[in-house]
């Protein structure tokens, strides 16, 4: 049998527009992400425009070129204004600087789609981005994207909770009949931050959902879940799946910095490792 390493490079959050709102942010504004759990420290000067997300982002592109890996996947929150297509078009005018011989894969954030879903929000990141729930294959390793916003809230959209769970088991099915030799899931919000049977908050899949992906990861045996939404780094492990949630391309909320992970597969092992941004 073949063992044929593959590599990628995981992105998460440049949220375009994230630090010039964050810049304005009133003492009610820090208070009341704070209810949320959401600790927002930025002493800076006010800044207009995008351009500190412009260079981390060039930044993390231009690494991924060096590391030239079979793809890179950036795990949601492009932007931080779904509406606003400035960021949208800096977003896009910079990832094309990505080699054309490494792939680009979308996930789907709560900043694209809203925390709670709509047809019409739905319909708008189809467009800019395409499908949010889909697979691809690269050698014997079976790769499944999930729009995890569905999973947090999909009180407007009800019916899409069991297109994506019936989806997320048929594709588990195929990649477990085809014998890869690793199944990895890529989506935005984390299924919880340090316990399975934590409570409910911002940051995770709520628990009936959250109960229902885990019984699937387990029972197909995936390797690793890889998230974003944290803007820091957070290492998770259930049964023998690695839960992986990385550190933000843009504003950081944690200890560590903007940053990027390397991730390589080969027939019997997943090692990752955190690349801090320096821009
Ligand atoms: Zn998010």
């Amino acid at each position: 049998m073949k063992n044929k390493k593959v590599s990628f490079v995981q992105m998460a959050d440049p949220q375009f527009g994230m630090y010039s709102s964050v810049s304005k942010f009133s003492d009610a504004d820090k208070a009341e992400r704070r209810q949320r759990g959401i600790n927002i420290e930025y002493t800076g000067p006010v800044l207009e425009g995008l351009a500190k997300e412009t260079s981390l982002f060039t930044e993390a592109i231009e690494t991924a070129n060096k590391i030239n890996p079979d793809f890179v996947v950036i795990c949601g929150d492009m932007v931080h204004n779904s509406n606003s297509d400035e960021q949208f078009q800096e977003l896009i005018r910079i990832s094309r600087l990505l080699n054309e011989d490494i792939k680009l894969y979308w996930v789907a954030g709560n900043h694209d789609v809203g925390d709670k879903p709509t047809r019409a929000g739905l319909a708008q990141y189809k467009e800019q981005f395409g499908e949010y729930n889909y697979s691809f294959q690269e050698e014997n390793c079976y790769f499944i994207v999930l729009n995890s916003s569905i999973c947090y809230d999909p009180g407007s959209v009800p019916d899409e909770w069991d297109v994506l769970i019936s989806f997320l088991e048929k594709e588990l099915q195929i990649a477990a009949s085809a014998q890869q030799s690793h199944k990895i899931i890529f989506m935005h919000h984390p299924l919880f931050l340090n316990d399975p049977n934590e409570g409910d908050n911002y940051f995770v899949i709520p628990s009936a959902r959250r109960a229902k992906i885990i019984d699937l990861i387990t029972e197909y045996d995936v390797s690793g879940v890889f998230t974003g939404h944290l803007h820091r780094n957070n290492y998770q492990k259930i049964g023998n799946t690695e839960l992986v949630s990385t550190g933000p391309v843009g504003f950081p909320l944690g200890e560590d910095p903007s940053g990027i992970r390397h991730v390589q597969l080969d027939d019997n092992s997943l090692t990752h490792e955190y690349l801090g941004l320096t821009s």
